[in-house]
């Protein structure tokens, strides 16, 4: 008889975590608390029939160059990965864009000045993504497999943004980086921040920023679709309330954040252990639009039509000041906006001639603050008539995320902070391992952290089967 496994929670690292133990020969069920698997990689009809809106994640950067995903084939099971022609685009007041290219040397060439200082910056990592893709995405080690490469990140990820983008000249290849950057949650000048700006801008040039076509529930599917020929299953509208009423199963993957694993593990933890849970803390919140739209968006650059993703927050000094009050707690007037525009690229995603698109600012955690105004006025700064454009509008608050995916705490987006604690110690030392042993955390709250790649899910179930003696 094969073991018995269970997976909580069917996001990315939850269905991650689940391939592993399945492919190696263990029977898994994922029980998923929602009616369609997926968590924040879920494509849904939020506004209009017919049109189709990623309820979380978009743009796959790290889906595209995961190691763990790269080795299954998730073509076969539907996934097809489509990249716009330029990565990003982040429009300024001059009404031009400073475009971040798939490929290393035209974005050199196109921020003139600092083409060289932004090609030492990022091109070791961009000619050894192979290399570097596995060591980033996963726990620290204490001997990296790449010493010389990982030293060399270490010296710039350990940074501020604010301090690694003193090497550029032009206030354009600063605000570019203030965006990417910010994708950190973190504020510009604490150290880590510039970790960010680098992993998103050589992952750019080494994979693509690439949307999957029909949106992220396709690679969701695929992810079902691969697991159900090893034979596991996922069964959705099955809240796990507590371990204990789960007797069948010898083996626990909780793809769950800190404060919701206190309470499904409950006695099944030691105090000890939850009270180092406990400790755990969450990042700032996203709040989001979801739109449907009668046309593309009115840039005022057409270069912005080019790219699937768009930064609109304008300086670096502006970004900066943005990111700095929601790490204080505070709202900022003039938010840093992130844009997705995935129906230029994907007609699947809106009936023929319309569009989709969504836009988040970042938010103190369990904010109720309405930013509908202000993120639209940072739209329409750059692409005048935006609200003309609208035909439907979803705002998805940060509680409204939490009700959709309970791992969204208070709208954190991204699982908890990644400060240098919690990038040592995530969500404590014993990272996946818990103080059972028969129990493991697989979620986002583990090395590396946010976004949609399954290496959490992969490390963890890695962890346990190296425990079972299965590795
Ligand atoms: C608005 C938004 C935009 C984002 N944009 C991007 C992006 O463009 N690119 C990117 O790479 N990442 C992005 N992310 C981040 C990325 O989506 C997450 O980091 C990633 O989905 C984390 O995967 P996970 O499996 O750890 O958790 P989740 O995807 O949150 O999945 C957790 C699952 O567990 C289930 N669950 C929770 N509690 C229980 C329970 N008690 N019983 C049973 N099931 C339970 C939930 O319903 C959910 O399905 C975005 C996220 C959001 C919300």
């Amino acid at each position: 008889m094969s073991r018995k496994s269970c997976v909580i929670g069917a996001g990315p690292n939850g269905l991650a975590a689940a391939i592993v133990l399945a492919q190696a020969g263990m029977q898994v069920d994922v029980l998923e608390a929602q009616s369609t698997p997926g968590g924040a990689a879920r494509t849904l009809e939020l506004t209009l029939p017919g049109f189709q809106h990623d309820f979380g994640s978009a743009v796959y950067p790290l889906g595209a160059g995961s190691p763990f995903f790269s080795s299954l084939p998730l073509s076969d099971h539907g996934l097809e990965w489509i990249h716009s022609p330029a990565a990003l685009a982040h429009p300024l007041d001059d009404g031009a864009a400073v475009m971040l290219e798939r490929d290393l040397t035209e974005t050199q060439g196109a921020l003139a000045i600092d083409g060289p200082a932004w090609g030492g910056l990022v091109r070791p990592f961009v000619e050894h993504w192979s290399n570097f893709a596995p060591e980033i995405l996963g726990p620290l080690r204490v001997v990296p497999r790449h010493p010389w490469l990982m030293a060399r990140f270490g010296m710039v990820a350990l940074q501020s943004a604010q301090s690694v983008a003193r090497r550029f000249r032009s206030p354009r290849t600063r605000a570019l980086f203030a965006g990417l950057a910010a994708h950190s949650f973190l504020s510009l000048d604490e150290p880590l921040s510039a970790a960010f700006a680098v992993l998103m801008a050589v992952s750019a040039h080494a994979v693509g920023w690439p949307i999957p076509r029909g949106g992220g529930q396709s690679l969701t599917n695929a992810l079902c679709s691969f697991l159900s020929t090893l034979k596991g299953r996922v069964i959705t509208s099955s809240p796990v309330q507590n371990l204990a009423s789960l007797a069948d199963y010898e083996l626990f993957l909780c793809d769950l954040t800190p404060r919701q694993l206190i309470e499904v593990g409950g006695q099944r933890l030691s105090e000890s252990y939850r009270r180092q849970l406990g400790s755990y803390r969450y990042g700032a919140a996203a709040f989001k639009v979801d739109y449907a739209l009668h046309g593309p968006i009115p840039w005022k650059s057409s270069d912005c039509l080019r790219a699937a993703t768009v930064h609109l927050g304008g300086s670096f000094e502006e970004i900066a000041a943005s990111e700095k009050a929601v790490r204080g707690g505070q709202h900022s007037d003039r938010p840093f906006v992130l844009l997705t525009q995935p129906s230029l690229f994907d007609h699947s995603r809106a009936p023929a001639g319309k569009h989709t698109a969504w836009a988040y600012c970042h938010v103190p955690n369990g904010s109720r603050v309405n930013m509908l105004d202000k993120l639209e006025s940072q739209i329409e700064r750059f692409a005048p008539g935006f609200r003309d454009c609208v035909l439907a509008r979803r705002v998805i608050s940060p509680s409204d995320l939490e009700s959709m995916d309970a791992n969204l705490v208070g709208g954190d987006i991204g699982g908890g902070v990644v400060d240098l604690r919690q990038f040592l110690f995530r969500p404590t030392w014993r990272h996946y391992a818990t103080s059972a042993k028969d129990i493991y955390i697989c979620s986002a709250s583990t090395p590396p952290g946010g976004g949609v790649h399954g290496m959490c899910g992969y490390h963890a179930a890695e962890t346990a089967l190296s425990s079972l003696g299965r590795r």
